[in-house]
């Protein structure tokens, strides 16, 4: 199977130390209740919540943990789905938008607790997010957009321009302010689940790249590029945006996208360091480190390959550090870390996730667009729900079938 470049530059994360994951290689054939494919924050969070429900886990990766697209993220972990709730609710109806963006709340929510609850040293901070209008939404559609997530118990207010200058500085026709969402280190966190998850039992494995599947009616055969096999209960598929090829992928696409991070510069940050994004297309999004670097990221457009991706990592760099000058004049933009990476996304804006059709043994979880970490959130609920015979009240809004 083809093997892309998730990600390509010097994301920022590797500018501080995150834990590192012993690994074994993968010599005999071995069997395990579950087998995760993938260790990058989905399949971490899928192992930690999986060996915290007492099931027996192992996982493998065809690169090792963290070497995927999970540390090229710039972690603004948001309830605030990409896809307004206005435009969601014209696309899947009304319920079930305002149902998916509750849920996203509360995994939100779920994720700072279990953090906390768990004393996973991730640099957490909690932090206000101004969405800002843009050429998506404009005044007038960005309010009715506040008052529908006001009606569907989602707080948050509608700041006009003059409100928006007095508290943060910035000079635009309106924003909607909310609160509650998080900035973290995704290595940090991504490393620490997966340790907890060893810590109970689990067994991970590098350079194991899955191949083959082979279902029956009690478990799942899974052949790997080198030979060795592993028979698992159940298989969740945490690959990011490789695909295996019987995952049905007709509503998937692969978006590339843009990030730099700036020099420490605390004294120039903007009021409460808060999460700032456009209502635009291409959209732009900053979010500060706990040290005071600004990371700003956008510039999104759809995969064509790895070498035009990576050729232009300097042109993209230089437009995000213009509009990051322009929106906020006092900072030095000058970018430290440039880099660039891919995410999968779907029409919806919502991720695919539960069991493959014909598959009731292997689930997958796909299509995670600019919020992958909330939904990976999601998908842990969900999936181990699913696999202890439990049924998660919103699984049907993600589930295959719905698609
Ligand atoms: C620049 C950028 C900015 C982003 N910003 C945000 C943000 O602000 N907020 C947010 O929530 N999300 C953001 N995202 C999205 C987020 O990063 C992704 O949703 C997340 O990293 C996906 O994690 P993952 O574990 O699913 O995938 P990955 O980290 O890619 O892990 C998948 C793993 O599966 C392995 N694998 C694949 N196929 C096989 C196979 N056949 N056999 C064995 N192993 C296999 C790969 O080697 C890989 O290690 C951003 C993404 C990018 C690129």
């Amino acid at each position: 199977m083809r093997k892309f470049d998730l990600r390509t530059g010097k994301p920022v994360w590797h500018g501080y130390r995150a834990p590192s994951v012993p690994t074994n290689k993968l010599v005999r054939d071995i069997r395990s209740e579950i087998l995760v494919v993938g260790m990058g924050i989905s399949g971490a969070m899928m192992a930690e919540a999986l060996t915290g429900e007492g099931y027996q886990v192992v996982l493998i990766d065809r690169r090792g943990p963290l070497l995927g697209s999970t540390p090229a993220t710039t972690a603004l972990v948001q309830y605030e789905i990409d896809v307004p709730l206005t435009t969601l609710s014209r696309t899947i109806g009304k319920a079930d938008a305002e149902r998916a963006w509750r849920r996203s709340r509360l995994a939100v929510m779920n994720l700072k607790s279990h953090i906390e609850a768990s004393k996973i040293a991730c640099d957490l901070a909690t932090r206000p997010t101004l969405y800002l209008a843009g050429n998506q939404l404009t005044g007038g559609a960005l309010e009715a957009e506040a008052d529908a997530r006001r009606d569907a118990g989602l707080l948050s207010r509608y700041l006009t321009a003059k409100p928006l200058a007095d508290e943060f500085g910035i000079d635009r026709e309106g924003a909607i302010l909310s609160h509650d969402n998080l900035a973290l280190d995704p290595r940090k966190l991504t490393a620490r689940l997966l340790n907890i998850a060893r810590e109970r039992g689990a067994r991970l494995y590098d350079d194991v790249e899955a191949v083959d599947f082979d279902t029956s009616a009690d478990g799942v055969t899974v052949g790997t590029a080198h030979g060795p096999t592993v028979r698992a209960d159940h298989v969740v598929l945490c690959t990011g945006y490789e695909l295996l090829p019987f995952v049905p992928a007709d509503n998937h696409q692969v978006i590339s996208t843009w990030a730099i991070a700036t020099r420490p510069q605390k004294a120039n940050l903007w009021p409460q360091e808060a999460f700032i994004w456009e209502a635009s297309d291409p959209y732009l999004y900053m979010r500060a480190t706990k040290d005071g670097r600004v990371i700003c990221g956008g510039e999104d457009e759809e995969f064509s390959d790895e070498t035009r991706r990576d050729a232009v990592i300097g042109e993209k760099s230089q437009a995000i550090s213009r509009k990051l000058k322009k929106l906020m004049p006092q900072l030095d933009v000058t970018p430290q870390y440039a880099w660039a990476g891919a995410f999968g996304s779907t029409s919806t804006g919502l991720p695919i996730i539960g069991p493959v059709p014909q598959k009731p043994r292997i689930h997958a979880i796909m299509g995670y667009g600019g919020n992958g970490i909330t939904f990976s959130r999601i998908a842990s609920e969900i999936v181990s729900a699913s696999i202890a015979g439990r049924k998660d009240s919103d699984a049907d809004l993600f589930a295959f079938s719905n698609r």
